[in-house]
């Protein structure tokens, strides 16, 4: 199918051409790994109020895990914590779906390149490998956001 290649395509170019790709200063830093493919990732998350400055990375492991990193640090940077919170849900759904789910503009929209992992939605085990770098921001979020809340206990 036509539209399998295009979508092979955006990931294969994210990633031979990582966006945002190295380890900058963050509030909070995680490791996650994928032991079913051997994919690993470093990331840190970096706040201003609300709005996310920046998401760096570095990782290894197949195309499908380390190409949905540079798609995240591209959809997220810059946006605020609730409209990252959807997309990072959107993108969930998406990859949850197991090959039932075609995105619609409404999707597309909110998604942009992370649509093309709509095919690996199919395949369990490579599920994984696309839900590693959000399950990690997730988990970096959380922790960033905790210790900006101590911090303002913190007389
Ligand atoms: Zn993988």
């Amino acid at each position: 199918m036509k539209l399998d290649s295009m979508y092979q395509d955006v990931i294969l170019d994210h990633y031979k051409n990582p966006h945002g790709r190295g380890l900058r200063d963050g509030d909070a830093e995680v490791h996650h790994v994928n032991p079913t493919c051997g994919d690993e990732i470093t990331l840190r998350v970096r706040y201003e109020g609300d709005r996310i400055a920046d998401v760096s990375y570095e990782g290894q492991g197949c195309s499908i895990s380390q190409a949905s990193a540079s798609v995240l640090n591209e959809l997220l940077v810059g946006k605020e914590l609730a409209e990252a919170r959807r997309i990072q849900e959107t993108f969930l759904e998406l990859m949850q779906s197991k090959g039932q789910l075609t995105p619609d503009d409404a999707m597309e929209d909110v998604l942009e390149d992370a649509v093309a992992f709509a095919g690996v939605s199919k395949y369990p085990a490579r599920v994984k490998c696309a839900l590693l770098s959000w399950m990690a921001w997730k988990d970096a979020t959380a922790q960033a956001l905790d210790d900006s809340a101590a911090k303002e206990r913190t007389p």
